[in-house]
């Protein structure tokens, strides 16, 4: 089938020829997929817990550039970020479906390196590929993802009950993924500037993989259980951390105080923000794509959470009439706004 070049025209599959390839390589492993791929609709089984069900799409030249995601790494991300909101929610994803709109620009081996990608987050977060769609684009590609998770009721963290002396929490570290990005933004305008200048990434293996390759951080769902430690809210990091800051406190009816000196940023970070003349806290609060847990906890839960590598605390929930407040260094006072990344390039 493939040309001389390696390339199989997507013409010569066909639709259904093209989705009976990649049905080829999926396998179930959750009992609650009583049917995958190949009927009308796939079918669910909950038994007795509630169904938590997510969607996100990424659109070509809007949530990624071509020219530096390998599509492999596009295929794991678009998988990532929906099991990432499911981990929001304090559930466990179990099934995703896979729209995809492609127009002849891609050859069968393209798709085929999408689909390794949306394979292997299948595999590492034990998750059934049961449907999807596939349709052609006159632009560019187009991913859609939902996906499924499960929970019993009481074990359902939202956005809207944090109260009043509750710990502000955040996993791992934040702005890496913001830093990646301005890193192979800077590359890539170098790049085309010259053709014979080679990308220089050295050294920032990690902002790059944060960019690149997230990870849903299930590993703290299955923490929680094991410390039985319920969040009194929760919401992934996806816009940067004012913003889901924000995002909490409008919806609780609360306030908030976040220590700038207490936010966890990885050195790397820290380095290429110094590179890019950017304050590092700024990437953190309004930089994007880290994928990391923002959460409260009750003050009972202070010794089950403290010292624990995975979790740092940055601040607390006060009240409304206290308003969002970011403490700075030297005990500044500022207001927590959502600048987004947009008007964060602006400024630089
Ligand atoms: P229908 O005409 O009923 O929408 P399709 O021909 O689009 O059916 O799809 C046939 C089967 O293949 C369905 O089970 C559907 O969920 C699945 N499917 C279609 N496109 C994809 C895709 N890109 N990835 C995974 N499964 C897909
Ligand atoms: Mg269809």
């Amino acid at each position: 089938m493939a040309n001389s070049e390696g390339r199989t025209e997507l013409e010569e599959l066909g639709e259904f020829g093209l989705i009976q390839h990649l049905a080829k390589h999926v396998e179930i492993k959750n009992k609650s997929t009583a049917l995958g791929i190949g009927d009308d609709a796939a079918l669910i089984n909950p038994g007795k817990k509630q169904l938590v069900l997510t969607t996100d799409m990424l659109v070509e030249g809007v949530h990624f550039d071509l020219t530096y995601t390998p599509l492999k790494h596009l295929g794991y991300k678009a998988v990532v970020v929906n099991i990432s909101d499911v981990c929001a929610m304090n559930a466990t994803s179990s099934q995703i479906t896979v729209s995809i709109a492609l127009s002849n620009r891609f050859s069968l081996e393209a798709i085929e390196e999408l689909y390794a990608g949306i394979m292997l987050a299948c595999k590492n977060y034990n998750v059934d590929l049961v449907g999807g769609d596939t349709t052609s684009s006159l632009s560019g590609l187009i991913i859609s993802v939902t996906a499924t998770g499960f929970a019993d009721k009481k074990d359902m963290v939202l956005r809207s009950t944090a109260k009043e002396h509750d710990l502000m929490c955040v996993t791992g570290d934040l702005g890496g993924a913001y830093m990646g990005l301005q890193l192979l933004e800077r590359e890539k305008t170098v790049f085309q500037a010259d053709e014979n200048m080679q990308p220089d990434l050295e050294g920032n293996d990690y902002i790059l993989e944060r960019q690149l390759k997230p990870e849903a951080r299930t590993d703290i769902i299955k923490l929680f259980k094991e410390l039985k430690v319920k969040p009194t809210s929760m919401i992934d990091i996806s816009d940067g951390l004012s913003s889901e800051a924000l995002h909490i406190c409008h919806s609780s009816d609360v306030g908030c105080n976040i220590y700038e000196e207490k936010i966890p940023l990885d050195h790397q970070t820290i380095q290429m923000a110094h590179e890019f003349k950017i304050d590092p806290s700024i990437c953190a609060l309004s930089g994007g794509e880290d994928y990391e847990l923002l959460f409260t906890v009750n003050q009972k839960d202070h010794d089950k959470i403290k010292g624990n590598p995975n979790i740092t605390i940055i601040g607390h929930i006060t009240s409304k009439a206290e308003g969002c407040q970011l403490i700075g260094k030297g005990d500044v006072v500022h207001e927590l706004t959502a600048q987004g990344w947009d008007s964060l390039l602006k400024k630089n």
